[in-house]
């Protein structure tokens, strides 16, 4: 029986991924080849990686507005080294929010090209809430910052307008909310939440930001080459391109982003109603700032963990403890989890209440 699945990533996909994925590796397209043993330089292969660029663009509403999409690997952990390298000027500096674990870790690589300024920070405060009311530092090449903090389960509402690019670390809420895309120059997301299985990164760069440093870039870190060489400039990872491309299909088809933003609202109004609602549980992240994709909450009395994870356990829920760093439950509640899923956890959770008062 297929489970609930709250991972965090590598995370929950549509299931006519899956299904698609596996077909794909059995026979592509009627080639009696699996898309595993075909040429990336292959007709077939092309046509993938060429829809995928552009089907991204159009979900983000970004055709035609100067942008360019690539699907690198290497996590989205390389792009933190990529974009100073590919940003920064020689004695330049760059602004950094360091809202979460994976914006402090985007901050840490930025140190090795220049003066890395971070305009606020909330790790005293174990990132549980997003910094606002920050300066950004004119002179800065950019501004980084990072949308939804996984490992917490804060978001980003608001986004500052500013004078110099704005770049974004998007991997754990891509396409799952509507905004105004074309306010950022660089938006980075590694697959494996809201596009696909781990392996590819989704790099979409307005071009024009590009070669303004003055610096030589090794190739394979160079943004401008893999644009030029349309994201094949090697061999790219052909299987996770596949799979991300069948998991935006499946979003188009299904309205695009404005259609996924309701059902996930409706699936955080649902948890985070019972949450706040069930005397036994308590959010662990600041209100204002709450994720749509990471709900975290703790028991209130830890005497109740047992039966507690008893219980989701048995009613087939997988994925949801937290974060060591935050500990208690994290529900990551990415654009393929069914609502239903969502309410076995509610009932889970009432059950609870009934059992142990
Ligand atoms: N940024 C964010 C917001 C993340 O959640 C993660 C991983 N979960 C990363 C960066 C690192 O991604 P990767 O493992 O693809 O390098």
């Amino acid at each position: 029986m297929k489970k609930h699945n709250y991972s965090a990533g590598p995370c929950i996909l549509p299931q006519e991924v899956f299904e698609k994925s596996a077909e794909a590796i059995l026979n592509f397209n009627n080639s009696g080849l699996s898309i595993l043993e075909i040429s990336h330089r292959s007709k077939d292969f092309v046509a993938v990686m060429d829809e995928a660029r552009a089907l991204a663009l159009d979900l983000l509403g970004l055709t035609g507005k100067g942008y360019q999409a690539l699907f690198l690997a290497g996590g989205a952990s390389l792009e933190f080294l990529m974009v100073p390298y590919n940003l920064m000027k020689e004695n330049g500096k760059a602004a950094y929010l360091d809202s979460g674990t994976w914006a402090s870790a985007a901050i840490k690589e930025a140190k090795f090209f220049g003066e890395t300024v971070v305009v606020a920070s909330s790790k005293e405060q174990n990132y549980n809430h997003v910094p606002k009311g920050y300066e950004v530092p004119a002179d800065a090449n950019y501004f980084h910052c990072t949308s939804n903090n996984t490992i917490f389960g804060t978001q980003m509402k608001e986004f500052p307008n500013l004078d110099m690019p704005i770049v974004c670390d998007m991997s754990s809420d891509i396409f799952s909310r509507v905004l105004d895309f074309s306010k950022f120059d660089i938006i980075y997301a590694g697959a494996q939440k809201n596009m696909g299985p781990a392996g590819t990164t989704l790099v979409v760069i307005k071009e024009e930001i590009l070669g303004k440093n003055g610096k030589t870039i090794p190739s394979m870190l160079d943004y401008a080459k893999h644009i030029k060489a349309e994201s094949m400039y090697n061999t790219p990872p052909v299987f996770p391109v596949y799979a991300s491309l069948l998991t935006l299909q499946w979003l188009k088809k299904l309205g695009g982003i404005p259609a996924i933003e309701k059902i996930n609202n409706a699936k955080a109004t649902l948890l985070y109603t019972e949450i706040d609602r069930n005397p036994l549980f308590k959010g662990a992240a600041a209100v204002e700032d709450r994720s749509n994709m990471n709900a975290t909450f703790l028991l209130n009395d830890e005497a109740h963990t047992p039966i507690f994870d008893a219980l989701w356990k048995e009613a087939g829920i997988s994925g949801l403890p937290g974060h060591r760093s935050v500990g208690g439950y994290r529900a990551s509640m990415y654009n393929a989890l069914p609502i239903e899923s969502v309410q076995v956890l509610v009932d889970v959770m009432k059950d609870l209440e009934k059992k142990v008062s």
